[in-house]
């Protein structure tokens, strides 16, 4: 078992940015390398990567490395600042990535309080088309949003324990 912790965007791409030009790129690895440490600590097997150039990039590492589940952490963004909440996209036809979406969907708003926008299946997302393992991306809550924007950034640690609390789940369901 080993999980692959893909921090969203990254180097040339800062991904989406609040208004105070607070990057997804960083709050992705904030919450990203928390994960990597749990999980180390607890003796599991991890890898983490951000990309330098472009999300091209992620896939070929993910497929050379073993993993048996795959994790995008991203932050979701609107024009409109009222949209808010939680979501997890899963590759469609995907029977494992909806199980493992829909579990840490569950955790991330029972430990946030933050709205469920549920999970989604998408077609078009290449961290999820082109990965091995089953995988899933994490839009943890909106970086357009004020009252998200301020856990995110305050309190990241509430994100990485979410997401380690569901690998848990997983790996006592025997999905990974
Ligand atoms: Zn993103």
């Amino acid at each position: 078992m080993k999980i692959f912790i893909n921090a969203g965007h990254g180097g040339t791409d800062p991904g989406a940015c609040s208004k105070q030009k607070i990057k997804e790129s960083d709050i992705a690895s904030i919450i990203g390398l928390m994960l990597l440490n749990r999980l180390k600590l607890n003796g599991y097997f991890a890898e983490y990567f951000q990309q330098k150039e472009s999300h091209f990039e992620i896939s070929p590492k993910e497929n050379q490395s073993g993993a048996t589940c795959f994790i995008s952490i991203h932050c979701n963004s609107f024009t409109k600042e009222e949209a808010n909440g939680v979501e997890v996209c899963y590759c469609k036809d995907s029977k494992k990535g909806l199980e493992l979406a829909q579990i840490v969907q569950k955790e991330i708003v029972s430990a946030t309080g933050l709205t469920d926008r549920g999970v989604k299946a998408r077609e078009d997302l290449t961290v999820l088309n082109r990965t091995k393992a089953p995988a899933i991306l994490i839009e943890t809550a909106f970086i357009s949003n004020p009252n998200d924007l301020k856990l995110l950034v305050e309190s990241p640690e509430v994100f990485a324990e979410a997401i380690w609390e569901s690998i848990k789940k997983f790996k006592s369901k025997g999905l990974i």
